[in-house]
């Protein structure tokens, strides 16, 4: 037998953690890593954050699951919080961040549905799109790398460029449900969309009773400066996907959506066996616990200026390599002249960890607890690291 036990679908790297602290990753042998990848933009509050911590275990001696068909005081006060917090006034738990992206789908087919125009069933998505693995999340993407051999595709999703207005209106026809848009394209390589990109969805979908999906699954959770990034963007929409930041490291996502968009999920429509049990509630209570401190947005958008700020002054130095940094708040990206994806490979070897991304993009995803050290240091082993870089053969 060939096939390894955990099945091969990723190119695993020798990096092999299996402790946390901080900003700091350590691996069996004990070398240390600094972390600026953070599992993916996941691990908002670092590596063993007592409070989060301590919330898990708790709760873990507490309650640790109960079904859906009880009450659930754990739910309705992160749900409460959530809908506090945004533009939402409901909110549904799943376990991951594909889940919620199913969630919004049905939600959004279903407004339709419920307004007697069950035709209206078709989102319109956007090119390098990312939205999980799930076969309706393959289906809204046309990355070939994640739909190669899997056909058939499900129904229901139009693909158009990203970041073009008249693009996505000239998508739009009787059978049109909505748009599923990343305000800020992570996997696709950090590329925030345009402010007018945006407001035109919302105008579009305003004329016409469409739904505006934001999938914040990767940008949302203050990751951009801001709780969720709609915020910069003067408009909201009417179905959020989030996951990722908001467990801290526990799988933990949500389907926020307005009232007016939740129209049709009445009870039976969906469920899922764990989504929203205590235990994961009390995970993202903790992070919302330290993430709405008055001062932590703040601290997020500092972090990111001294970040951005350092990198941009680092690109001369190196342009053979580095071509411009872009993003919002710590969710940037650094766009190489160069394979990203070696170059990534090359900074693991040397204790740094970051993410490839798409469009050869380095994505730079450090926990939003990071300090002024920590970014000093990040830029002073990338620099280091870029001095003796040697650029791969053109294959
Ligand atoms: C990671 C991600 C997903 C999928 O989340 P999973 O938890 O892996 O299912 C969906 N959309 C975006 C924007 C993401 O970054």
């Amino acid at each position: 037998m060939a096939i390894t036990p955990l099945m091969p679908v990723y190119p695993r790297s020798p990096v092999r953690p299996v402790r946390g602290e901080g900003v700091y990753l350590y691996g069996e042998g004990g070398e240390q890593y600094l972390d600026f990848a953070s599992g993916i933009a996941v691990n908002i509050l670092g590596h063993n954050h007592p409070h989060l911590t301590k919330a898990i275990q708790e709760q873990t001696a507490t309650l640790m699951h109960v079904s859906n068909l009880y009450g659930s005081p754990q739910g309705e006060a992160l749900a409460q919080r959530l809908v506090d917090a945004t533009f939402a006034d409901t909110v549904f738990f799943t376990n991951s961040g594909v889940e919620a992206i199913e969630c919004a789908i049905k939600t959004a087919r279903r407004y339709h549905h419920h307004h007697g125009r069950p035709e209206k069933n078709v989102l319109i998505s956007f090119r390098n799109a990312f939205h999980g693995r799930s076969m309706a999340a393959i289906s809204a993407t046309d990355q070939p790398k994640m739909i190669e051999g899997f056909a058939p595709l499900l129904p229901g999703f139009t693909v158009v460029e990203f970041d073009n207005l008249e693009a996505a209106e000239a998508a739009v026809d009787e059978n049109t449900a909505g748009f599923l848009v990343e305000p800020v394209q992570g996997e696709g390589g950090i590329r925030p969309a345009s402010r007018e990109f945006l407001q035109g969805l919302r105008r579009i979908c305003d004329a016409q009773d469409l739904m505006l999906i934001f999938d914040e699954i990767q940008c949302g959770v203050a990751r951009s400066g801001t709780f969720f990034a709609y915020e910069q963007f003067g408009i909201e929409p009417d179905i959020m996907t989030i996951a990722k930041g908001i467990g801290g490291g526990f799988p933990l996502g949500a389907c926020l959506a307005s009232e007016k968009a939740a129209a049709g999920m009445v009870i039976g429509t969906h469920g899922s066996t764990y989504g929203g049990n205590p235990l994961a509630m009390a995970a993202g209570q903790a992070v919302l616990d330290v993430v709405l401190q008055p001062e932590f947005l703040d601290h997020v958008q500092r972090m990111g200026d001294r970040l951005r700020g350092a990198l941009e002054q680092m690109i001369p130095n190196h342009d053979h390599l580095f071509e411009s940094v872009r993003g919002l708040g710590l969710m940037l990206g650094v766009k190489m002249k160069t394979d990203s994806r070696a170059f990534v490979t090359y900074l693991r070897d040397h204790g740094l960890l970051t993410v490839a991304g798409g469009d050869n993009v380095m994505r730079v995803l450090p926990p939003l607890t990071i300090e002024e050290q920590h970014v000093t240091e990040f830029v002073e082993k990338l620099s280091e690291a870029a001095r003796h870089y040697e650029v791969p053969a053109a294959a």
